[in-house]
């Protein structure tokens, strides 16, 4: 029996496969560590949320939350703070946030995404925050060992999706936003709403908001600051139902005249906001492009798996020359998918203002989007190659390779579709390919 080889758990081949650019023995040690805990803790609990109802998954009793404090339990979510704002002493390595990343994109799309997500309010407080504002979230966050304190990014609008992730350089007139902040003493009023794609929104304490300063101006007039969602004024739409990534919730943020004090805002408005939104999509562009490579190679050890398992007409299908062709060209692909997404991720850490701080020069767009768009399309290939080579099981329920497929397609939409990064990209290899440095004056000029 089939079935019996896979109760939709999946497949471990372990985490000892050759990785031609781990850094260390460390390297090895840690990403032992988190494949055991994506095996016995993210996948059985991705595998149980994907199976239930949207407003289910959120309910007390849902495993999403304690698969969440385990990850909190373990630290990290430290890997991605400096030493002296809570992170491991020495710094941690863009190499080994890498493999953590990649193995919770093993594990599962949704609750790697929420595990980012996160970090989004968090470490950018670290990174722009006061120093009281580092004492009332960024401690508390970073000792957490419960999930108590979680984090998400309320970038895009109903109306907004594609405007807010690319298009630096259309020389279209900027939109007018949906959630728009009115200047007050010592703040701002919120009114208006984000989509109801809003990673782990249903869950979430606390969001990192870009929010249009003024009603008169646009979506690059806007300002990035930390928003408790238990604030007055602040209410989440119902959990939204999708194809995949379900062991995320997502869903709408309201606002109806919550109020936003100077201190939480962590990127003012001004010509800095537009260049800080194309570098942190640079950083987000390298962070998510390792879990898509997760993603493909969970889907590529479930074919493999398989291949080799499944005898059909006299012999294991691995034997045939087109299935062995198929798991060569998926090997091929992770293989360079992994090998591009980790150059991007340390050049993003070394140069981006969101990895280096006030001495970043800043991370190239056209890189780091080249990295997650090639990362997703193989996370999406693979995962349908998989299918193919576990034929109709692949397609059941029982199987893994139906929920990569379906999450991978996830991956062509989220933090961004793929043209869109793609013209995004384009428009700055025709303007800038020749220049070795960011042009951050350029994407001032817009605002
Ligand atoms: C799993 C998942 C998780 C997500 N998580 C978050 C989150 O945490 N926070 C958040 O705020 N949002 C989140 N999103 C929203 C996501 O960022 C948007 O879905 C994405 O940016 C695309 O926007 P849209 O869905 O509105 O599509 P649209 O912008 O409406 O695009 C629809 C189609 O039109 C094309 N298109 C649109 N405009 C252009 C253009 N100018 N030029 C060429 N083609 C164009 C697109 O390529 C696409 O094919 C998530 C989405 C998904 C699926």
């Amino acid at each position: 029996m089939i079935s019996a080889m896979n109760d939709g758990g999946g497949h471990d081949l372990g985490a000892t496969f050759l990785d031609l650019a781990v850094g260390g023995s460390e390297d090895l040690q840690i990403r032992d560590e988190v494949h055991r805990l994506a095996r016995d803790v993210i996948r059985p609990a991705a595998r149980v949320l994907d199976r239930m109802s949207p407003q289910q998954r959120v309910e007390p009793s849902s495993p999403l939350h304690a698969a969440l404090g385990r990850l909190k339990e373990l630290g990290y979510h430290r890997l991605f703070l400096a030493p002296d704002q809570g992170g491991p002493e020495g710094g941690v390595t863009a190499a080994t946030q890498a493999v953590v990343l990649e193995e919770l994109g093993w594990g599962s799309l949704g609750l790697a995404t929420s595990f980012l997500v996160d970090l989004m309010p968090f470490v950018s407080i670290a990174m722009f925050g006061t120093e009281e504002l580092r004492r009332e979230l960024l401690v508390p966050w970073a000792e957490d060992t419960t999930g108590s304190l979680r984090g998400c990014w309320a970038i895009t609008e109903p109306d907004h999706g594609s405007d807010f992730l690319g298009l630096r350089h259309d020389g279209s007139t900027p939109p007018k936003g949906q959630l728009i902040a009115t200047r007050e003493e010592g703040g701002w009023r919120l009114a208006g709403q984000k989509s109801a794609w809003v990673s782990s929104a249903p869950v979430a304490t606390h969001a990192a908001v870009h929010a249009q300063a003024g009603a008169d101006g646009d979506i690059l007039h806007s300002f990035f600051a930390v928003v408790p969602l238990d604030a007055p004024g602040i209410a989440r739409g119902t959990p939204a139902a999708m194809l995949g990534a379900r062991d995320d919730p997502q869903g709408e943020i309201f606002f109806d005249g919550a109020f936003v004090p100077d201190s939480h805002v962590l990127v003012a408005p001004g010509p800095a906001y537009p260049v800080f939104g194309d570098q942190l999509l640079c950083m987000t562009s390298a962070i998510i492009a390792q879990v898509a490579v997760g993603v493909a190679r969970a889907a590529f050890e479930e074919a493999l798996a398989h291949a080799r398992a499944r005898v059909q007409g006299g012999s294991v299908i691995a034997a045939h020359k087109n299935v062995q062709l198929t798991l060569y060209g998926m090997f091929e692909k992770i293989e360079a998918a992994r090998a591009y997404s980790r150059l991007a991720l340390a050049h993003v850490q070394q140069t981006s203002m969101l990895g280096a701080g006030a001495a970043g020069t800043g991370a190239s767009p056209r890189h780091t989007r080249a990295a997650q768009i090639f990362a997703k399309r193989v996370a999406f290939e693979v995962a349908n190659d998989a299918v193919q080579v576990c034929g109709a099981f692949g397609l059941s329920e029982e199987s893994l390779t139906e929920k990569l497929l379906r999450d991978a397609r996830c991956l062509l939409i989220e933090d961004g579709t793929l043209e869109v990064l793609a013209l995004d990209a384009a428009r700055d290899v025709i303007a800038n390919y020749e220049s070795p440095t960011y042009k951050m004056e350029e994407v001032m000029a817009r605002w």
